[in-house]
């Protein structure tokens, strides 16, 4: 596994949220991919929209409910055009897999086309340790592996690079003269791996689906990497998780639909390739193997817990990450993992342990934009609260997200709400007591000092100052009274 570094979100979000060049490029995020997105809806229409999102929410439904089934019929049809199927259940077992089959080929070059779940499992680094040239081929990956860097989006890896640092990264590494011009550098990186395509024994890919009735393994893309580093080697290795299996080319009908629009608000990707097993007697090209390599790592769990499974049904759009308020402001590289944003706080605390990445289920304000976008209607926000609920009961101490400070606080919330004639009290003395910190109808210091024990939430936030009537009051006052008597017309003036 790459290292874990979802402990240190709340120190490498600071950093982020001060890098200017950062800021720029996430600011292309809601502009660039999410307007794009609603318009694709808009061209559709919202209520046809509806329909395809709850058709393939009930198709993964279906599936996961049925996992065991689709999973050994994807076997069955994969075997039977030829192809090899292997189960892995970690990340080493999976890596132990992929080694094998290069070793026992002699593989001395693999090209690499965009995989999640590669990254997630460090593959590039053990075939580098077995003395195996490997090189990523979607131009986004091929410039965070000259970074060497990881993914900071699920959709567009190197988003948090500049045209510049792009230019620099090609210039130091090829030893080409230095140009910015995007046409120049989609070139230069173009050559750089034509050869590498020509002389690969071994292609890697990822999937976005696997088909159970066609054992077919489809792959949605841009760039024509996909098709070469599935067609051209002698030896094609396609590795995903257990998760996206789907039963028949008519549900593929429905997600090509719907995961090109969300990703990138594009009607279909310039690419569709479909592999069914290696090549056949009378096929021009393809390789002379196929394996699939299935992964676990972690998704047997997640589909054992009644409350999370619902992650599983994740393709992986990207789209929550776009309209995120916090994704916006710190960017991937923060949450520490392989996966950001939203679909990240859930999936990454299951998939490396609570323990490791407590604070990521608390990296959202919940305010359901995820759940909005979510093409297969997956409710993030439920789920990050379940993962708070399981911190805050957790047995474990270092597990534990709620201090003890945080359930005081939330007892006596709870006290206060139970008793009215407290909160009418504390109201009252709490009008009092905030006059000496309060500033264009805000708390937030007391001359210069920060307040003590919400200074973690003033520092960032705004903390609104008790207003001069509550609602009961203005609510006994007249807003009750039917909007034409006095009462309600002195409601309107009162606003
Ligand atoms: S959770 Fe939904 S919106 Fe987010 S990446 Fe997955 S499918 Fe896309």
């Amino acid at each position: 596994m790459p290292e874990v570094k979802t402990r240190d979100f709340f120190p490498a979000s600071r950093v982020s949220i001060l890098d200017p060049q950062l800021r720029l490029a996430l600011s292309r995020v809601g502009s660039g991919f999410d307007s794009a997105r609603r318009e694709r809806i808009e061209e559709v229409s919202p209520e046809v929209w509806e329909e395809w999102r709850e058709e393939a929410r009930s198709i993964k439904v279906h599936t996961l409910d049925n996992l065991d089934y689709y999973l050994e019929l994807l076997h069955d049809n994969v075997t039977k055009a030829g192809g090899h199927v292997h189960f892995a259940k970690d990340a080493a077992e999976a890596n132990a897999i992929v080694a094998h089959i290069a070793e026992a080929n002699q593989v001395r070059i693999v090209t690499k086309g965009k995989s999640m779940v590669s990254e997630e499992l460090a593959l590039n680094d053990v075939l580098e340790d077995m003395g195996v040239e490997v090189y990523e081929t979607d131009l986004g990956e091929y410039i965070i592996q000259l970074a060497k860097e990881t993914p900071s989006h699920l959709v567009a890896p190197a988003l948090h690079k500049s045209k510049d640092q792009v230019a620099q990264l090609l210039s130091d590494h090829l030893g080409v003269p230095y140009t910015d011009d995007i046409e120049t550098m989609a070139r230069i990186a173009r050559e750089a791996l034509r050869d590498k395509f020509l002389s690969a024994d071994m292609g890697i890919s990822g999937a976005n689906f696997l088909v159970a009735e066609t054992g077919t393994l489809v792959i949605i893309t841009n760039e024509g990497n996909g098709r070469l580093c599935t067609s051209a080697p002698r030896i094609h290795v396609g590795i995903t998780g257990m998760e996206k299996v789907i039963p028949s080319l008519q549900d593929l009908a429905v997600f090509l639909r719907l995961l090109p629009r969300s990703a990138t608000g594009q009607r279909l990707t310039s690419y569709v390739t479909m592999v069914t097993g290696p090549r056949r007697t009378l096929d021009e090209d393809g390789p002379e193997q196929f394996h699939l390599v299935i992964v676990d790592n972690g998704r047997s769990k997640m589909l054992a817990d009644p409350q999370l499974r619902e992650a599983l049904y994740c393709i992986r759009c990207g789209a929550c990450l776009n309209i995120c308020p916090v994704y916006q402001k710190v960017g991937g590289h923060a949450y520490g993992w392989v996966y950001p944003g939203p679909i990240g706080a859930i999936v990454s605390p299951m998939l490396v342990g609570l323990k490791q990445a407590k604070d990521l289920p608390q990296a959202s304000s919940l305010c359901g934009a995820c759940r909005e976008v979510c093409p297969v209607k997956i409710n993030l926000p439920r789920m990050l609260l379940q993962l708070r609920q399981k911190l805050a009961e957790s047995p474990e101490p270092e597990e534990k997200a709620a201090t003890f400070s945080h359930k005081m606080l939330a007892k006596a919330y709870a006290a206060l709400m139970g008793h009215p004639k407290l909160l009418s009290l504390s109201r009252k003395l709490g009008r009092i007591a905030q006059k000496p910190m309060q500033s264009n109808g805000r708390i937030g210091q007391i001359g210069r000092s920060s307040l003590p024990g919400i200074s973690g939430w003033t520092r960032s936030r705004d903390l609104p100052s008790l207003p001069v009537k509550s609602f009961h009051q203005i609510w006994q006052q007249g807003l009750r009274q039917p909007p034409n008597t006095p009462a309600g017309q002195s409601r309107d003036t009162g606003n």
